[in-house]
């Protein structure tokens, strides 16, 4: 038998959050520069590594480094940097004002 659907509401009804679109946006970002492959491409969005973001924050439970493909959202979540593409946070989140 099929089970019942149940309502569920979005936890966290505000976030801060910044369109992460290249250095310097966010100060909190560091970068992929240095790396070896620096001048390889993303297999996500297809842009070098350098023009990638570098996010390090030791014990976020996502992961100590998450890399900012351009165009991303960084946000607040529950105390922790987390990282989203533009067309995902946008359907998750509005305002921006
Ligand atoms: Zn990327």
């Amino acid at each position: 038998m099929a089970k019942k659907k149940s309502k569920y509401k979005q936890r966290i009804p505000t976030v801060d959050a910044v369109l992460w679109e290249e250095h310097g946006d966010d100060d909190s970002v560091g970068t992929f520069s240095e790396s070896p492959w620096a001048d390889d491409e993303c297999s996500v969005c297809g842009r070098h590594w350098s023009e990638h973001g570098r996010l390090e924050e030791p014990g976020n439970p996502v992961a100590d480094v998450q890399a900012v493909c351009p165009g991303s959202y960084l946000f607040d979540h529950h105390g922790f940097m987390s990282v989203l593409p533009a067309e995902q946070f946008e359907a998750m989140y509005e305002g921006g004002t």
